[in-house]
């Protein structure tokens, strides 16, 4: 089973989230569950979840993914705003155990001149803070481009966060194609070679889902402009590829390319088609 969604546009209803990703030919799908720049929370709807849980198990969805905050920055200069990403985290996280079973995704942060290894430690205390053992949500670091003092350009970066933590398997990576091919790992000539260096890194066991989004700048340019998939310099090979790469089968695969619910339905939909023909030519 190839789970395959998109991001969708919050300000919907966690119900309707999950008719909008049936109406794309989605079987998964990633969300906001806050205002996506600003600290407020959305009221809590368990009604409203409890709906959406039973319409991802008849439907058969995989894990879907909540993304954090842009604005969530748990390793700034400033203690208020990294105790404001752990207030976010926590209520989010609190949020998320009507959905159990699925993930957390956040941004690790800019470290703003402190260093590296002090912001991977403001990071692990955070998640140490916050993330609660008999939780049910796996809490996603994901990979990112390395722009400015941005951490997570690097598997070791990702490594040090999870080795200075005491959540364990509470604590999983998602990759993002864009962000890694413009960190200097080349996906489009070497994937193999990138997964075994994330295995030997990090542990593919801890991979658990893939943003497939195409690129706008070629390969170690710490830009992140993400690009619709096959017009950028990934291309849509190399993004079926990754889909299709037998260390990802059963996570899921989300869209996080500048279009609306509508545009990414057509790219899932031709993403799907492309993935039958190459399995029959295969
Ligand atoms: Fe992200
Ligand atoms: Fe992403
Ligand atoms: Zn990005």
């Amino acid at each position: 089973m190839t789970y395959l969604g998109a991001h969708l546009s919050s300000s919907k209803g966690f119900y309707k989230m999950g008719l909008a990703a049936l109406d794309m030919d989605a079987n998964t799908f990633q969300c906001f569950v806050r205002n996506p720049r600003g600290s407020r929370t959305k009221p809590v709807d368990p009604a409203g979840l409890a709906r959406l849980r039973e319409l991802l198990a008849e439907r058969g969805f995989g894990p879907i993914v909540a993304h954090a905050p842009y604005i969530m920055n748990p390793c700034s200069k400033d203690g208020g705003i990294r105790e404001l990403a752990a207030r976010m985290m926590a209520e989010d996280l609190a949020l998320m155990e009507h959905l159990p079973g699925n993930y957390y995704n956040f941004h690790p942060g800019s470290h703003v001149g402190q260093g590296v290894e002090a912001g991977c430690r403001q990071i692990a205390d955070m998640l140490d803070a916050v993330v609660r053992p008999e939780g049910r949500t796996t809490v996603l670091l994901e990979t990112m481009a390395g722009k400015g003092s941005e951490i997570g350009g690097r598997f070791e970066e990702l490594r040090m966060i999870l080795d200075l933590s005491a959540c364990g398997d509470r604590l999983g990576v998602c990759l993002d194609t864009c962000h890694v091919s413009d960190a200097g790992y080349d996906i489009v000539n070497g994937l193999d070679g990138v997964l075994a260096e994330f295995d030997r890194v990090i542990g593919l066991d801890r991979l658990k889902a893939v943003h497939i989004n195409d690129s706008m700048n070629p390969t170690g340019s710490h830009k992140d402009r993400h690009a619709q998939i096959g017009q950028g310099t990934i291309g849509e090979e190399a993004i079926l590829r990754v889909i299709s790469h037998p260390a990802l089968e059963g996570l899921p695969f989300i869209l996080e390319t500048p279009t609306d619910d509508a545009g990414h339905g057509e790219e899932i939909r031709r993403l799907r088609s492309a993935l039958k023909h190459r399995s029959k030519k295969l």
